[in-house]
């Protein structure tokens, strides 16, 4: 990852991480009668994330953003999320919410999800409303079907839209290379490509297959896939080319997984060992990509991180039944798995 400039957290102020996701499997089932789409997405965080400054303010909310493509009024899904707090809490408290983008914009890695799904964490914390992650649920998934899982976190399953999460047992931990194409894709035109071509296709069940096979070994990621990368690349078709050479780099440096995140534009590899993700990142990097590291994010550590952002006293636990995690607290925020040294691709039980 980049160097991380310092962000200034004033007196009454919350500093707050918003985690970028990538998306390990995605099968797209079908149409719902709502018009939305049946989806099994497998949903894991990684440590590449914005940072956000809360500020108390008497009564207006308003959003700051240090990208340029970032909407700063009500299409901002950070300044949504606080607005219909406040209106699902009927108080009339203000913020303003200061956002550093590092997660690349409409890159299929969720961060206007996530950022909304920090700000309601924050803003329950601020202004004192003790929902928690599970009563704050039916909030966000009015906002998005991405952000109930980042109340969460981790390495989780998606049902439903998307919308329905469940924690895995085992968490999965390694590093991943990020290349960023530097060219969003709207994910409404790629489900709207994936619309026309969904006509008498068989349902995949890979997902299911790697939840429910004891993850022994590394083979397990080898079945998973994204069922939207064909119309991403569709929706993108100089980016075709580009993708194949990248998959190439990833898989011959060992990637145990390469695929599109969500509907693109990112596309990641997923390795066992950190020098085998440095020697990729350098190759890519030398092929002229723009191109980022990370590591996974387990639910422990998403948890621990959001403990120490929100800064209060108790422990963190969780049920791994929930939908939603459940914070507990401390005071400063922290990199997730700061000081370890670097893992492989392990399997921890929650
Ligand atoms: P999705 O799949 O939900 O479209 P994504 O991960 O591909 O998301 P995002 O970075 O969330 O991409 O941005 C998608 C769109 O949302 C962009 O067009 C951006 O202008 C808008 N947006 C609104 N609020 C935010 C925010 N807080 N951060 C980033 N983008 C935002």
């Amino acid at each position: 990852m980049t160097a991380r400039p310092r962000v200034r957290v004033p007196r009454g102020g919350l500093l707050v991480p918003a985690f970028a996701k990538i998306n390990l499997g995605l099968e797209v089932l079908g149409l719902r009668p709502d018009g939305y789409h049946e989806l099994r997405s497998l949903f894991q965080t990684i440590d590449l994330h914005d940072d956000i400054v809360i500020r108390p303010r008497p009564r207006t909310l308003e959003v700051r953003c240090d990208h340029p493509a970032v909407p700063r009024d009500e299409r901002n899904l950070a300044l949504r999320a606080a607005l219909e707090l406040r209106r699902h809490a009927g108080i009339e408290r203000g913020a303003e919410i200061a956002i550093t983008k590092r997660i690349p914009v409409g890159g299929g890695l969720g961060g206007g999800s996530s950022d909304a799904a920090a700000v309601l964490m924050a803003l329950d914390r601020q202004w004192g409303l003790g929902l928690g992650p599970a009563g704050l649920h039916g909030l966000a998934r009015r906002l998005g079907a991405d952000v109930p899982f980042f109340l969460l976190g981790g390495t989780a399953l998606g049902v439903a839209r998307g919308d329905e999460v469940y924690p895995l047992r085992r968490q999965v931990r390694g590093h991943v290379v990020l290349v960023d194409p530097g060219r969003p894709i709207s994910t409404a035109a790629v489900f709207a490509r994936v619309d026309q071509s969904l006509t008498e296709r068989q349902n995949s069940h890979t997902i299911f297959r790697f939840v429910s096979s004891d993850l022994e070994g590394l083979r397990a990621f080898s079945i998973l896939t994204n069922e939207l990368e064909e119309a991403a690349l569709e929706e993108a078709p100089e980016l075709a080319g580009q993708v194949r050479r990248i998959r190439g780099i990833l898989v011959g440096e060992g990637a145990v997984l390469a695929s599109l995140s969500g509907s693109g534009s990112s596309f990641f590899g997923l390795y066992d060992d950190g020098r085998r993700a440095r020697r990729a990142h350098a190759a890519l990097a030398a092929a002229g990509f723009r191109v980022l590291r990370a590591r996974l994010v387990s639910l422990q550590q998403y948890r621990a991180s959001w403990a120490r952002a929100l800064g209060a006293s108790g422990v963190v636990r969780g049920s791994n039944q929930s939908r939603s995690g459940h914070h507990g607290d401390h005071r400063r925020q922290g990199h997730p798995g700061g000081g370890r040294k670097a893992q492989g691709l392990r399997v921890d039980r929650v």
